[in-house]
């Protein structure tokens, strides 16, 4: 392990953000700690909403004392990747790079449309959005309209899932 392979993360932060994903899903026994936004995820389990309050600038603000497992376990793809020297610290940096721009380019263009919505996790925003302006007008107008932030929101979902997105989806968060 390369000494900076966990400086990727101080550069992203993408997996307490929201842009990953909406919840981060807690064991039956871990307690509900206060600061945290407690809920039920979809498929039922216990979690917390994302983005997380305690990430500041990229940064876990409580990195010391996290309280769940989950916090502790998490490695994205790409962090393992760059663990095990088979994407190196600059290419990871890249991809980074390229999920910000296209995130803050969506963003820009669906808060013209649900300014309410500003640092929600992406991808609630971009269900609501789909829900909302989806059931407004046909299919055809709907695309021809918003093609550029589906366009955008897919690429983003193609990065993300390429080079973030692992089995721990399913243990850890969703
Ligand atoms: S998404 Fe991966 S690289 Fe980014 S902060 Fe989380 S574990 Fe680190
Ligand atoms: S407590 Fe820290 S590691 Fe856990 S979700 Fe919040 S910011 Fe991320």
């Amino acid at each position: 392990m390369k000494d900076n392979s966990e400086n990727i993360c101080i550069k992203c932060g993408f997996c307490c953000d929201g842009t990953m994903f909406n919840y981060a899903i807690i064991t039956e026994n871990e307690p509900l700690e206060t600061g945290y936004s407690f809920e039920t995820s979809l498929n039922k389990q216990r979690s917390f909403r994302l983005p997380c309050k305690y990430l500041q600038d990229k940064v876990c603000s409580i990195y010391n004392q996290r309280p769940y497992t989950v916090c502790e376990s998490f490695r994205c793809k790409l962090l393992r990747s760059v663990i095990s020297d088979n994407v190196s610290y600059t290419d990871a940096i890249k991809t980074i790079n390229e999920v910000l721009a296209l995130k803050m380019k969506i963003e820009l263009q669906l808060l013209e449309h649900h300014p309410e919505n500003a640092g929600d996790a992406l991808p609630g925003i971009m269900k609501e959005f789909k829900a909302h302006f989806g059931s407004t007008v046909s299919d055809i107008e709907f695309r021809k309209k918003y093609g550029r932030i589906l366009l955008d929101f897919f690429l983003l979902n193609k990065i993300l899932n390429k080079s973030f997105i692992t089995g721990h989806k399913k243990k850890g968060l969703s």
